[in-house]
């Protein structure tokens, strides 16, 4: 069974958590921290010998195009997170549509290569967002990983499928939701975030085991730059909630990639989507 491994590249002022304390006209003066982080991230794959899907912002790679091709001369996937990490069900259809579309011409332009994946800022493709699938069908993508079937503080749309589905008729676009694990009554997000980094590592063995064994389906993980970063500046005035989650196992966090890396059999997410089109969706249909 081959999961999908995915980084989320954005900065370390560029987090939902922090919002509301840093502006974003601030961002282009703040120290940069995504590029040694990615190259970071890189020299680990290659030492694993794993593949991976990059999914960024297009505001980082507007700046760091050198990057983006040392992603895709890699080997890597190399997606969409959208331009500046707006939530979608904070833009209207049509500021998605350009926001989407700004992104990919900035990742091609920067990469040389097209752009088929789009992973949503924070999860944030939900039942308020109905519009938001056939902006990204009318844009060629071909699939999409933005959705977390869980609540969540932050985010989270509960009745959405744990697993690949269609969003739309008459259309290939596939989603892929981020994996879940049912644990004490709840249903938590177990690809990554606060559940991989906060919690210890064997909790996030038993869900991708669950998920592989039980479910018999591909877990989906997903991790940022910032996260394996100790030494990134610390944001004062930010809400303690976030700061807590923000900043805990900072530096444990390389050695439990590896871990999991190691661990488990990961592949690119454009590659898991066809598979599962192939093996879930179309043999169901
Ligand atoms: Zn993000």
């Amino acid at each position: 069974m081959v999961n999908g491994l995915s980084v989320d590249v954005e900065d370390w002022f560029q987090v939902g958590a922090f919002e509301g304390v840093i502006d974003r006209a601030a961002w282009d003066a703040l120290p940069d921290r995504v590029v040694r982080n990615v190259d970071e991230i890189l020299a680990l794959f290659a030492a694993c010998e794993v593949k991976a899907t990059f999914f960024t912002l297009g505001w980082v790679a507007q700046r760091h195009g050198p990057l983006m091709r040392r992603i895709v001369e890699a080997g890597h996937e190399l997606a969409s997170h959208g331009w500046d990490h707006a939530r979608v069900f904070t833009l209207g259809r049509e500021a998605f549509a350009a926001d989407v579309e700004r992104a990919r011409k900035v990742l091609e332009d920067a990469s040389g290569v097209a752009i088929t994946g789009y992973r949503a800022p924070s999860f944030s493709i939900d039942q308020r967002t109905p519009w938001a699938y056939d902006v990204l069908a009318e844009q060629g993508y071909a699939y999409s990983s933005s959705v977390a079937p869980i609540v969540h503080d932050h985010y989270g749309w509960r009745e959405a499928p744990r697993f690949a589905f269609r969003p739309l008729d008459g259309s290939d676009l596939v989603e892929i939701p981020v994996t879940t694990a049912e644990f004490a009554g709840r249903r938590l997000a177990a690809g990554g975030g606060g559940f991989f980094r906060v919690l210890p590592y064997a909790f996030s063995r038993w869900a991708i085991r669950q998920v592989n064994g039980t479910d018999r389906r591909p877990a989906v993980f997903y991790f940022h730059p910032w996260e394996i970063d100790p030494a990134q500046p610390r944001v004062p005035g930010a809400p303690l909630r976030s700061r807590l989650r923000h900043y805990t196992n900072l530096s444990a966090m390389a050695g439990k990639l590896e871990q999991l890396i190691r661990d488990f059999s990961w592949g690119r997410m454009d590659e898991l989507a066809r598979r599962e089109a192939r093996q879930a969706l179309d043999l169901a249909a």
